[in-house]
Parts: C-alpha cells; sequence; structure tokens
C-alpha cells in the first residue's frame, strides 16, 4: 500500500496491507497472549512501556519527520506530537500501578463487598490520520497498562508513524501478541476486528459514518465501544476577556494542524462590541504564518490531507461570503501554492449562524466570527450543535467562567486557554461526539471491566 505526501502527492513509503487473514492471526495471537499478559504485576506490565517511551524521545526527530512526509504537519508540530504522545506511556506505565478499588460495608456484620477492576482481554484499537503517532500512544499505552492486549488499525492515509512505533514497541520486548499492527483497506479490516467474537472492545476516534457503523456492528457481538468523534467547538469571547490572549489561543487552536483537529475552534463566538478588534487582532496572527510544505524550515501551516478535505474548506468559505460574510484574510490557496493541496488561514467576519461554517465541522484553516449580544446568547448558540467535545471560553470575571462553562453541553471546557490535551486529564465528549475518554484516570478506567466480590466469613 502506497503512502503520498499531502504536500505534494508524491509516495513517501509502502507498507505491507493485511488481508483478512492477517486480521485474524493478529486477533488470535493477541487473545493467546492475554492471559500471560494480564498475569503480570502492573510494574511488570510498565517496563516495556518506559523503554518504549525512552526509545521514542531517542528517535524523536524520525518519528516526527515521517510524521510530516505522510500526514503534512510541519516538522516542529509533528515533533510536538511525537513528543506529546511519548506522555501517555510513560504517565500509563506508573497509573497502572495505581488500582484503586473500594470495599463496601456488606448486608451483614459478615459481608465485605470488595470492588476492583479487571482487564477486558483483546482491544481494536483504530485510529485517525490527523494525529497519527499520539492516538496511537494514548490507546496503546492505557489499554496495556491495565493488562489488555492490542490489534491497532491506523489511518490508510498515515500508517508509516504507527508502523514506527510497533517497531519501538518490539524493540521495547513487550510479549509477543501482546501488541498487534494491521494496516490496510479499513472495511474488511474493520469486519474481522467487529465480528471477532475474542475482541471485547472497540476504542475509536475519527468519523461520525464510521463511529456509527462499528457501533452498530459491535452490537451483534455486544462488544463495548468508545468512540470519540468529531467536534464543532464553540470558541466564546466576552468583552471582559484579555482580547490578545483570547487572539493568540483561538489562532493556536484554529490554526495548528491547519485546523485539522477534532477540537480545533470551529465557530467563534464574540460579544458584538469587541468582535471587529477581535477579527483585526486574529487576521494579523494569520498573516504572520507560513503555509507551505511542513519540512520546510519556517513553515507553519501545512497541506490539507486531501482534495476532498479542500473542497469542503472552499464550499464553507463560499457560502459563507454567499451570506454576506465578510472576508478578513485568506479564502484561497496563498499565491505560488497549488490550490488543490493548500489554503490560507482564514478568517470572516458576521457569519450567520446558519452558515455552513457555523453549523458543520469545516476541518480547515477557517476562523468564522459570530456575534452574540449577552450571555444566555452566547450558551445558546454554543450548544446549538449535535456535537459535544470541545469549547472555549475567555473571560477575567470567574463568576461568568463557572456559570457559562458549567451551562456548556461540552465534554471538555477550557476557559482561558486553546488546548485541552493534557495527559492526567480526561479527554472525551457528549452527544454526537461520543463516548468514553482518554487520558487521565479515566482513559485507563475506560479498558477495564468492574467486579465485586462478596465476601462472606
Ligand atoms: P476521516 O474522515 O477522518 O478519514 P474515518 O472515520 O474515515 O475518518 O477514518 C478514521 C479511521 O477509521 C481510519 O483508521 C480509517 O481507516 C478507519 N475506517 C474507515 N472506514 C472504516 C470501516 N468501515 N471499518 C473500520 N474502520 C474504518
Amino acid at each position: 500500500m502506497a503512502v503520498r505526501d499531502p504536500s505534494t502527492g508524491s509516495e513517501v513509503g509502502r507498507v505491507i496491507a493485511a488481508t483478512p487473514g492477517d486480521v485474524r492471526m493478529a486477533v488470535e495471537a493477541a487473545q493467546r497472549a492475554f492471559p500471560g499478559w494480564a498475569a503480570l504485576s502492573p510494574d511488570e506490565r510498565g517496563a516495556p512501556l518506559r523503554r518504549a517511551h525512552a526509545l521514542v524521545l531517542e528517535r524523536a526527530d524520525d518519528l516526527a519527520r515521517a510524521l510530516t512526509l505522510e500526514g503534512g504537519k510541519p516538522f516542529d508540530e509533528a515533533k510536538d506530537e511525537v513528543l506529546w504522545g511519548a506522555e501517555f506511556l510513560l504517565w500509563y506505565a506508573e497509573e497502572a500501578r495505581r488500582p484503586w478499588g473500594e470495599i463496601l460495608a456488606g448486608n451483614g456484620p459478615n459481608q465485605r463487598l470488595y470492588v476492583h477492576r479487571r482487564p477486558r482481554g483483546v482491544l481494536a484499537c483504530i485510529t485517525p490520520w490527523n494525529f497519527p503517532s499520539s492516538l496511537v500512544t494514548r490507546k496503546v499505552a492505557p489499554a496495556v497498562a491495565g493488562g489488555n492486549t492490542v490489534v491497532l488499525k491506523p489511518a490508510e492515509q498515515t500508517p508509516l508513524s504507527a508502523v514506527l512505533l510497533f517497531e519501538i514497541f518490539d524493540e521495547a520486548a513487550f510479549p509477543p501478541g501482546v501488541v498487534n499492527l494491521v494496516c490496510g483497506d479499513p472495511e474488511p479490516i474493520g469486519e474481522v476486528l467487529t465480528g471477532a467474537p475474542q475482541v471485547r472492545q472497540i476504542s475509536f476516534t475519527g468519523s461520525v459514518e464510521v463511529g456509527k457503523l462499528l457501533l452498530r456492528r459491535a452490537a451483534e457481538g455486544v462488544k463495548k465501544v468508545t468512540l470519540e468523534l468529531g467536534g464543532h467547538a464553540p470558541f466564546v469571547v466576552f468583552s471582559d476577556a484579555d482580547l490578545d490572549l483570547a487572539a493568540a489561543k483561538l489562532a493556536f487552536s484554529k490554526f495548528q494542524n491547519a485546523g485539522q483537529t477534532c477540537i480545533a475552534a470551529n465557530r467563534v463566538l464574540v460579544e458584538r462590541g469587541i468582535a471587529d478588534e477581535l477579527g483585526r487582532l486574529l487576521s494579523g496572527l494569520a498573516a504572520t504564518l507560513r503555509v507551505g510544505d511542513g519540512l520546510e524550515p519556517g513553515v507553519t501551516v501545512g497541506p490539507l490531507i486531501d482534495g476532498r478535505a479542500l473542497a469542503k474548506v472552499r464550499d464553507h468559505v463560499a457560502d459563507a461570503i454567499g451570506r454576506d460574510a465578510r472576508l478578513l484574510c485568506g479564502g484561497e490557496a496563498p499565491s505560488g501554492l497549488d490550490p488543490e493541496r493548500f489554503f490560507a488561514p482564514t478568517v470572516l467576519a458576521d457569519v450567520p449562524a446558519d452558515a455552513r461554517v457555523a453549523t458543520e465541522e469545516t476541518f480547515g484553516p477557517v476562523a468564522p466570527l459570530i456575534p452574540f449580544d449577552s450571555d444566555e446568547e452566547a450558551v445558546a448558540l454554543a450548544n446549538a450543535s449535535e456535537y459535544g467535545l470541545a469549547a472555549y471560553l475567555f473571560t477575567r470575571d470567574l463568576g461568568r467562567a463557572h456559570r457559562v462553562g458549567e451551562a456548556l453541553d461540552y465534554g471538555m471546557v477550557a476557559v482561558n486557554d486553546g488546548a485541552l490535551g493534557w495527559v492526567q486529564a480526561p479527554f472525551g465528549g457528549i452527544k454526537g461526539s461520543g463516548d468514553g475518554r482518554e487520558g487521565g484516570r479515566q482513559g485507563l478506567e475506560e479498558y477495564l471491566d468492574v467486579q465485586y466480590l462478596s465476601l462472606n466469613f
């Protein structure tokens, strides 16, 4: 299977596409490895994770380069992702050593109820192309630290990052069968993974359509499904906010990875009196970004992943302008760059709330500014979405931060910040954005079953 550079379309590598038979072998290997792996102490299971962490740090440049070549993100950003992804390996190696349980009072003097957690078995993990390194470690590390075994399928656009990580896992000496990688055509691989009786859980990050498909298929075998689907993050800026800070965080949230992140600020809800000022500040920051091939020094915004992604971005911008939004900057490919691959950071003002860019996930470097007049209106606009992953709000008023923050129907709310993926925090959404958490204590519990022992003596 050829892997292509989204900046140029040229082939940058090849991986072996797994047949359905290969996938079944991987599942069987994971099943065979499970009892021995689960029986190890958490510290013993942490050892290969700690070794893998050290190896990722050692090879961070190589991993980042592969990531840029196949995913397009600028090298420095790719390296940040690799290093962030490495944190999950170390953090879960340690977190698995804290297998907290509960002891409940019994119904009589001689009874105690012990609540503890146990690994589930074989997990199937399916990851997307936009964070091809860190989302692999964010799933695999808690899964195996908790005593499960894994079969992982990376996105067909970006398998090289996963291959390099699994080579590291191999060197880190996970016992055979504990971590397995299958690349290739998603549909037949997905069919085997969802159909295999040994697979007890599917952990998926990707599109709503595929998430729903996996959920339907998993229902047949009553498998647990963890879903991290799209987002449509509102970025709410009140007039009492530090506007320079808000603009800087917005530029990061909106333009990193060319806007192709599920927690990207998708709708900028801004109090009317400061809308022009925020538009001016954000356009100024957008002008400092340099679009191009991610391996070129100084480039801060890479290509979009493919032509389909670009077409959607163009449609969203044209639709907004057709509804009388004002284009403050961008709106097309920067001159000299292939318009089928690149798009300039774009800011739109006076965007009506029913424009496509305000109602659908754009997944591109386009910031639509939508004015509001009251806290109530801001909350209503922010919550008017089937998604519920990430939200941002900017204010200097602590009372408002609590009131508005807690009223937002989102799994994660950042106040005066533009980032949410901390290793120790439970990342995940509600409503149409899926179910389940990655990161933090909750990210480990996601892959463990609760059992209680009723002890009577
Ligand atoms: P995107 O639109 O971001 O590419 P997808 O949901 O298509 O999102 O892809 C996310 C992951 O899901 C990728 O690893 C992709 O290969 C995988 N995938 C796509 N279709 C299926 C399927 N039918 N069964 C299992 N996995 C799939």
